[in-house]
């Protein structure tokens, strides 16, 4: 790929950066992390601001380069990041995009751009994480309506969500990757339960989600009955592989104000951390190259990312992992008071490893998928 930038690239940089420069002082004070119906509201705020600027679709209907040229300005300008909106935004709208119909695309990616309405993900079950396939979630088919029971977990942003992407068995009969169907519920719908759940952060950063008997009309199927499987990969390459990729450019920035606060503490001096901090610019710098790459591999593919985003949320996760440690060893005993900055982004970077599939579920699909190694069982 060309990684140069054209006169229209630089063009739209500019102008993005001067409209940033006088969009972010109109925002308002960010609510606090346990204020979900604020942080909502202020997520929801910024996805307007964009809308009206024009640049709410760049994540979807941008060239690879000006999508990276978008997250480039916003991380240096400060802007927000896609908060509430991460699902909606990044994965289910995209799937919706790759796989709806023409109505489930009208009906569902306009709100979405808009920032009126928040999606989040029903994948995981308490016996259903790594071997996702495993999902119970039960769905029969009841004249115009599936009517769905069982329970999900770790299902982030749902206390605040309109619409859930969620996986159920349609078919417990078929071999479990083929009796799978992904629907779009309302949060809303009679007998869904949203049960928060505290993190080590201190925030309730996802929920259980208990539904019963919940009626899903079958016009909310994404993808044909006990075609699921296959959709769901598509939601997954998205996650995996360009979801994360604004964050890349985010840690790249702390690892400059890590050096700057390493030089003016003393840090600097002990060669074992200048050493780490060498690394780790290696390692994001090479990150940020992968990016591009998984980028512009996706827009070959109907805009949805190849097995590449794997080797990306592997690598990017440990990276992200080893940032923070490196901050508390610049920090020294700081790195504890939780109103330091990087000390919750510390916690956080550990569920970084887990979500969207852990780091061992990431090395399997590399090893099978691009290194041609046997299946394991
Ligand atoms: C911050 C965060 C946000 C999340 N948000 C959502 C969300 O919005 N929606 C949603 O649906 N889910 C969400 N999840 C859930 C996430 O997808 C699961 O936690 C993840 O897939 C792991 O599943 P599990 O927790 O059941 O762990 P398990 O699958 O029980 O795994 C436990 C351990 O065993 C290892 N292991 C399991 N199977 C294998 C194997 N075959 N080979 C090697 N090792 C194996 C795992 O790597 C892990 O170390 C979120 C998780 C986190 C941490």
């Amino acid at each position: 790929m060309d990684l140069t930038y054209t006169p229209e690239e630089e063009e739209f940089r500019a102008r993005l950066r001067q409209w940033l420069g006088k969009a972010l002082p109109t925002l308002p004070a960010k609510p606090s992390p346990d204020d979900w119906p604020g942080r909502r509201a202020y997520d929801l705020g910024w996805q307007r601001m964009l809308d009206d600027a024009g640049y709410a679709g760049v994540h979807w209907d941008a060239s690879p380069t000006t999508r990276l040229i978008f997250l480039e300005e916003t991380e240096r300008a400060g802007a927000p990041y896609v908060g509430a909106n991460f699902v909606g935004l990044l994965h289910a709208g995209p799937t919706i995009a790759a796989e709806g119909t023409a109505e489930q695309r009208a009906r569902w990616l306009p709100p979405i751009l808009r920032g009126e309405e928040v999606w989040c993900q029903g994948f995981s079950e308490p016996d259903a994480g790594s071997d996702l396939a495993a999902l119970r979630t039960r769905a029969c088919r009841d004249g115009d309506d599936y009517v769905v029971s069982g329970s999900k977990i770790w299902t982030s942003h749902a206390e605040v969500a309109d619409w859930c992407e969620l996986l159920v068995r349609t078919d417990p009969s078929a071999p479990k990757h083929r009796g799978i169907t992904w629907l779009a519920m309302p949060m809303d719908a009679p007998g869904v339960t949203v049960r928060p759940l505290r993190t080590l952060a201190g925030s309730a950063e996802f929920a259980e989600v208990f539904l019963d008997e919940v009626r899903v009309p079958v016009a909310n199927r994404v993808g044909e009955e006990n075609d699921g499987w296959r959709v769901t990969m598509v939601t997954l390459s998205f996650e995996r592989g360009t979801a994360f990729v604004g964050e890349v450019v985010a840690c790249r920035r702390v690892l400059g104000e890590l050096a700057r606060t390493a030089r003016e503490n003393g840090r600097w001096d002990d060669p074992v951390v200048r050493r780490r901090l060498g690394r780790l610019n290696a390692e994001f710098r090479a990150l940020w190259r992968l990016t591009q790459w998984n980028v512009s591999e996706a827009e070959a593919n109907r805009g949805v990312p190849g097995v590449g985003g794997s080797v990306f949320k592997l690598r990017y996760s440990h990276a992200r992992q080893e940032l923070y440690d490196t901050a508390a060893g610049v920090l020294g005993p700081d790195c504890l008071d939780l109103d330091r900055p990087w000390t919750l982004d510390r916690l956080s970077s550990l569920s970084y490893t887990i979500a969207a599939g852990t780091s061992q579920i990431q090395r399997t699909i590399v090893a099978e998928r691009i290194l041609g190694l046997p299946k394991g069982r």
